[in-house]
């Protein structure tokens, strides 16, 4: 699916896969393209990867989408105010708890932690810095159900605390992989040289299919793999 034809509408469910859903959060902008791609993943018991931005009516949609299923597990792929900001909501409301990596400031890497301390200006563009996972989850440790199975790998670059999921044979991949255009890398929170590693990483997964946290599904891995960087835009 190319992103031309990807053009879903901002809280109406769409269908990839069974027992796989995205809704569009109402959060276009440059930095986010469409909006936030929130997946609802599984029939009975329900994981929400990626909730999104705290807003009301994206809220709203993702309960009606979720309809008798259970939401019982919130994952969230990174702390940018885009992305986990209504784990928190969601979580009050059906009690499902939070995976992610960390707070935002875990896996930074050690340069980078260094030149924080040194007082780096810049960077931490739309950190959500409030975000604190109910339960850590790292790379190889894996969400069972009946249903279905995510596997959290590691890959910091677009921020430390970066996780992309593997589902089967296909990987939701947050913002290190985006549909509509490559990743941005920001120190001190984003690292190019730890970006380039999960890179690799996630070309040896040999997955079939990127779910992005932005724009259309990604059916061409390997050639996405190679062209994941952009350099971050002058303020
Ligand atoms: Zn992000």
């Amino acid at each position: 699916m190319s992103d031309q034809e990807f053009n879903p509408v901002a809280g109406h469910p769409v269908h990839l896969a069974d027992g796989l859903r995205l809704i569009l959060a109402p959060n276009p902008s440059p930095m986010t393209y469409q909006g936030t791609n929130t997946y609802l993943l599984g029939h009975k018991l329900i994981a929400v990867i990626d909730p999104g931005p705290d807003n009301d009516e994206h809220l709203a949609a993702i309960h009606a989408a979720a309809g008798d299923g259970d939401i019982s597990y919130i994952i969230v792929t990174h702390a940018h105010l885009d992305h986990s900001p209504l784990a928190r909501r969601l979580s009050t409301q059906t009690g499902a708890p939070i995976y992610g990596y960390g707070p935002a400031v875990a896996g930074r890497s050690a340069i980078m932690q260094r030149l924080a301390g040194q007082g780096l200006a810049g960077g931490g563009e739309g950190i959500d810095v409030d975000f604190g996972p109910d339960v850590v989850i790292a790379s190889g440790d894996c969400v069972i159900t009946d249903e279905w199975t995510l596997e959290a790998l590691h890959t910091p670059g677009h921020i430390g605390n970066h996780l992309c999921l593997i589902w089967g044979d296909t990987v939701f991949t947050g913002d290190h992989v985006m549909g509509w255009a490559s990743s941005l890398v920001s120190p001190p929170d984003g690292d190019l040289t730890d970006f380039m590693s999960s890179c690799e990483k996630l070309a040896r997964i040999d997955a079939r299919i990127y779910f992005p946290g932005h724009g259309a599904p990604v059916t061409n891995p390997k050639d996405a793999d190679r062209m994941a960087y952009r350099a971050p835009s002058p303020a």
